[in-house]
């Protein structure tokens, strides 16, 4: 049985009550995790409370040095990691050692941050000093969800830590156990007990309990828009600070003179990875008259090849959605776009045969000619299905592009710097990618415009969200004219 681990050690819930964490392509128990409660909430934030003082006494060097500790047990121990995430997740197993890798390089990209880390120095009038510092805030909360359960709570761990921060993290109800194995090798590696503690249980209990503690400064949140903005609105009765990273409905541009077949792989990636349950998964292509059927044509070729499985054998390209009701929103938001007029290219259906009986899987789903005002298109369609809508020209791409709520990432396919430096000048989005497919890097600032959020995570941006800033003047006493000799 997993265990929580808070003040540096494992713990069971106050109540005793237990929940089973079940593998989404068989149904099969995985574990069992203690269902926290408040009660457990509010001495993880005493231990992290307690830890603060140590942890933010301690230089920066000493904080970098134990978090690239703490990388190197994650990665001793990737194929433990990866295994205990796809079971409890879906994900197909090479994504799964992906995202420990992510989850350490971002660590790692952080702990080489210690030496740089600064403040200012201004050179005030009458002779006075200004400084800017950079204060840890104290506890922070993080509140992670389901499809990324390590990678993104890393986005979170890397910045908080390194600034001086002590934690309490919640993952999501259904991927509660590789987190926790995570944050206990992190401590391993030679953290004071309290500095990051991590309470599993439900998001209405545990999570609602991290937003109101009045001990906790600061929340980042990774989860659905909705539940975004309950989290600002909770924040707001203490004026917490929040970074909230929500959906997103990324549209990917095809130009008529873009190179297909990279653009193509990067469709397939970008929808499918995961599942199709990412972020910054793209989810509306929009193609240019010219090229649209050849590009249906090759796309619909390469997603008729993805291998559908337990994410557990090698060979698996796409698993099953992550819950049964995952995969029910996703189906009926093809539903809804085929009655409007949508033709199904491919998919749709769930596949057959007794290896799928218990999981929650569907076929990769390409649909063409997607009414604009389709669910799809209009909501985030958080699973493997695509809508295809065709466009005139750019305008009319960006046009649409910029027609949704969400505003995270982007991407836009040209041969054309006028074009590329146009799309990506005019879409709404906290990303463009140029003919490359949307992948993340922790060198750059990561966030949403519009209703996908608030806040950047990644990149030097990342430390100034985990910090406060605070001004100092030093007046010295003015001296006499020094006398020459003296
Ligand atoms: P979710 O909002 O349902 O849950 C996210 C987390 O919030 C979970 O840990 C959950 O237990 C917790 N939670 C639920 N109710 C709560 C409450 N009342 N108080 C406090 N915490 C509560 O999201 P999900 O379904 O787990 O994740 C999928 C969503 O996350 C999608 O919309 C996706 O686009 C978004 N997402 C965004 C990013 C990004 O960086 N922008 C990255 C990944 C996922």
């Amino acid at each position: 049985m997993a265990k929580m681990f808070v003040a540096g050690e494992f713990r069971d819930a106050k109540s005793g009550e237990v929940t089973e964490i079940r593998n989404p392509a068989t149904g099969e128990v995985v574990d069992t995790v203690p269902k926290g409660n408040a009660e457990d909430v509010r001495d993880a934030v005493a231990a992290a409370a307690e830890a603060f003082g140590v942890w933010s006494r301690m230089s920066t060097t000493k904080r970098g040095e134990l978090l690239q500790g703490a990388v190197r047990l994650v990665r001793e121990n990737e194929k433990e990691l990866s295994t205990t995430l796809t079971k409890e997740q879906g994900k197909p197993i090479r994504e799964s050692f992906l995202e420990i890798r992510r989850f350490a390089h971002t660590l790692e990209h952080y702990a080489g941050m210690a030496k740089t880390l600064r403040g200012g120095y201004v050179n005030l009038d009458d002779g006075r000093y200004g400084f800017i510092l950079k204060k840890p805030m104290g506890v922070v909360g993080a509140i992670v969800p389901w499809n990324f359960p390590v990678s993104l709570m890393g986005n979170k761990v890397g910045p908080a830590l390194l600034a001086g921060n002590t934690m309490v993290i919640k993952p999501a109800s259904s991927t509660p156990l590789t987190a926790s194995r995570c944050v206990e090798l992190i401590h391993r590696a030679g953290l004071p007990k309290g500095v990051i503690n991590i309470v599993t249980g439900p998001g209405g209990v545990v999570g609602e309990e991290i937003l109101q503690n009045p001990k906790i400064r600061k929340i980042g949140f990774t989860g659905e828009t909705g539940t975004g903005k309950h989290v600002m609105e909770v924040a707001a009765k203490e004026i917490k600070r929040v970074t909230l990273e929500l959906g997103g409905s990324d549209p990917m541009i095809v130009c008529d003179d873009a190179d297909l077949d990279r653009a193509v792989s990067a469709a397939s990636v970008g929808r499918f990875f995961n599942c199709g349950q990412a972020c910054l998964a793209v989810k509306r292509l929009y193609l240019f008259d010219k090229i649209a059927d050849t590009f249906m044509e090759r796309l619909t070729a390469k997603v008729n090849k993805l291998r559908i499985g337990d994410g557990i054998k090698r060979e698996t390209l796409l698993g099953p959605l992550h819950t049964k009701g995952q995969r029910e929103e996703v189906e009926e938001m093809v539903a809804d776009a085929v009655k409007r007029g949508a033709k199904v290219l491919t998919g749709r259906k769930r596949p057959q045969g007794p290896e799928f009986d218990k999981g929650f899987f569907l076929q990769p789903t390409l649909l063409a000619d997607v009414d604009p005002d389709a669910r799809m298109v209009v909501e985030e369609c958080f699973g493997p299905a695509l809508p295809i809508l065709r466009v005139k020209n750019l305008d009319e791409a960006i046009e649409q592009a910029n027609r949704s709520i969400f505003g995270l990432g982007s991407s836009v396919w040209t041969r054309d710097i006028d074009r590329a430096m146009r799309a990506a000048e005019q879409i709404e989005a906290g990303y463009t990618w140029v003919n490359s497919a949307q992948i993340i890097y922790d060198e750059l600032p990561f966030g949403g415009v519009k209703q996908s959020g608030l806040g950047r995570e990644h990149g030097n941006e990342n430390n100034d969200y985990y910090t406060e800033t605070k001004s100092i003047v030093v007046a010295i006493e003015k001296r006499s004219e020094v006398v020459g000799g003296e």
